[in-house]
């Protein structure tokens, strides 16, 4: 029935270059740094995944955050967030942690294993000014409790947002946020497609960790390991193959000025250097 109606084109694609971060985790940066206007309301998303305790068991010992949202979903392995506030969550494979770090959060988060795959992500929310210097909040949301939808061999993991797909209200754990975020893992059983109606002017992204899949009208094939930035009117149209897992990210544009340095996200580089004297001085928390 949307046939006529006019479909998001691919704007950029990104390959998630290898980095590491931490105490020497290896992981990919999807997107991060830079001029960050174009993915508002988003900052980052990291995938973190090897068999290889190497990789990863240096954690990311205690460090703190200011000024936006930090979200991370575990697919393998078990991780352990520990914070200022005295919150302890395990993570293990399907769980989320969306934590607001807003004025600030120091927190650790370490693996729990000393052998075996850890795999995940971490994509980093923005916050608008009026929100970042609101207090800290931490929600552990349990895999079994992430509501789950299975459109005819398409598997909807709806971690956050409201949006339709294929005709069916799909809603996350996760709503209510100034920004709209909607965060959905979809993966194909089948040689399928999918039409999301995402709200005009919205960022959409979609980031492929598995397979491939071609994105509107485009015969380009966008694989493993590669992020689509779309524009930001039309339907979503989505045409994978049989096995592809993709990240699908949606989210209302914050439009203000965007001042970063690493852990620290404001809007003026004055408010960043306060964050730093803060947090130098002991009273980011
Ligand atoms: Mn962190």
């Amino acid at each position: 029935m949307n046939e006529q109606r006019h479909r998001r084109e691919i704007e950029e694609v990104l390959i998630a270059q290898a980095t590491s971060d931490g105490d020497g985790v290896q992981l990919k940066r999807v997107f991060g740094g830079g001029d960050l206007a174009r993915f508002d309301p988003f900052l980052m998303l990291d995938e973190f995944g090897s068999d290889k305790a190497a990789d990863y068991i240096g954690g990311f010992p205690p460090h703190p955050h200011r000024g936006f949202e930090t979200v991370t979903y575990m697919l393998a392995g078990q991780m352990e967030h520990r914070d200022h506030m005295g919150n302890i969550g395990r993570l293990g494979p399907g769980d989320v942690q969306w934590m607001r770090a807003g004025s600030g959060v120091i927190h650790s988060e370490m693996p729990k294993q000393e052998e075996g795959k850890m795999h995940g992500f971490q994509l980093w929310v923005n916050l608008p000014a009026a929100e970042k210097m609101k207090p800290a909040t931490y929600n552990d949301i349990d895999a079994a409790s992430i509501p789950a939808y299975d459109l005819d061999g398409v598997k909807i993991k709806a971690i956050a947002g409201e949006l339709v797909v294929n005709e069916a209200r799909i809603t996350g754990s996760v709503t209510g946020l100034s920004t709209d975020p909607a965060y959905l893992d979809i993966g194909f059983s089948a040689f399928s497609q999918v039409d999301v109606d995402v709200p005009a002017g919205y960022t959409a992204l979609v980031y492929v960790y598995t397979g491939s899949v071609v994105i509107g009208d485009s015969e380009y094939q966008l694989t493993e390991g590669r992020i689509a930035r779309l524009s930001r009117e039309g339907l979503l149209h989505l045409n994978a193959v049989s096995g592809t897992k993709l990240l699908l990210i949606t989210g209302k544009p914050i439009g203000e000025p965007i001042a970063q340095r690493g852990p620290f996200v404001m809007n003026t580089m004055d408010e960043i250097h306060q964050a730093i004297r803060d947090y130098s001085e002991g009273t980011l928390v």
